[in-house]
């Protein structure tokens, strides 16, 4: 097995979120017992936004000739074909979220501004895998990469930003506030950084596509400076720290709801044993 571990953004999110899901996520590579409608539209909007954009930018369709249903229908007809558990269609059922997702995708690929949006782009799907640096010793931390894949590097007149495809069923979490110290962005712009050292600014530019009852694209546009980007891989390190201990344990929240694990996550203090202790000293917690 290899000694370097290759953690992603969003493994690391997800630790942050609930180390219990992420141990039967990433450690023991457990099936969900469901999917969350939320993935399955987040995934099929954003293939079919890029799709859209990938046919621009290469010239082979011109904006006008763009049919978005079409893009949209291959996506989800792909997404659903791809998918091997079943998926919670909730109250609207699978018609009425395929329309939501439809919808969404409208306001991406049908914005009246898309030949300038698209304009911006200078790559799209740009993957990375970096060694980490740790930002207190700016030292290389051995045997520890972060992996992730940037939607979009954008180039403004200023230089170059990350830009994130979003869905969301609401603007909560996409407040200025919260945004300042978002984990993911602040890695991609980190990441930005290492690729681009002379051109990356600190600008990290969101397209949230907003699943409410009158579906809306918005833009946030942040700023994730030094101090965003040390505390994100910080983060990375102490997560990864607590990762390695074995730290798992439920922590309840609004993503309970969208969790594949909940069966599981029930009856995890049937199965789970107390946490290892980390001296002869000390007691385990019984
Ligand atoms: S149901 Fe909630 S607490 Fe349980 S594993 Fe999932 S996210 Fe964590």
């Amino acid at each position: 097995m290899s000694a370097v571990a290759v953690l992603s953004a969003s493994q690391v999110g997800t630790f942050s979120s609930c180390s219990l899901k992420w141990h039967f996520r990433y450690r023991e590579k457990a099936p969900e017992e469901r999917r969350s409608v939320a993935l399955v539209i987040g995934s099929a909007v954003d293939v079919a936004i890029k799709t859209g954009v990938h046919l621009l930018r290469s010239g082979e369709v011109r904006v006008e000739a763009l049919e978005t249903e079409r893009v949209f229908q291959a996506a989800w007809d792909a997404e659903l074909a791809s998918n091997k558990i079943p998926i919670d269609w909730g109250k609207k059922g699978q018609d009425g979220q395929r329309e939501m997702a439809l919808a969404v995708t409208r306001a991406f690929l049908d914005a009246e501004d898309l030949p300038e949006r698209v304009a911006r782009i200078r790559s799209l799907d740009v993957r990375f895998e970096l060694p980490v640096v740790d930002p207190v010793t700016g030292l290389e931390v051995p045997g520890l990469r972060l992996l992730g894949f940037l939607d979009a590097i954008e180039r403004t007149p200023e230089g170059l930003r990350p830009l994130d495809y979003k869905t969301a069923a609401s603007r909560a979490g996409y407040d200025e506030q919260s945004l300042s110290t978002h984990l993911q962005g602040s890695l991609y712009s980190w990441a930005l950084h290492q690729l681009h050292p002379e051109d990356a600014t600190d600008e990290m530019a969101f397209q949230i596509g907003l699943k409410l009852k009158m579906p809306m694209l918005e833009d946030r546009v942040v700023t994730l400076g030094e101090s965003a980007r040390r505390r994100a891989l910080l983060t990375v390190l102490h997560a990864h720290r607590a990762m390695d201990l074995g730290v798992a344990f439920p922590q309840p929240s609004f993503l309970c709801g969208g969790c594949g694990y909940q069966r599981r996550c029930a009856g995890w203090q049937d199965q789970a044993g107390p946490p290892l202790a980390l001296d002869p000293f000390a007691r385990a917690v019984c």
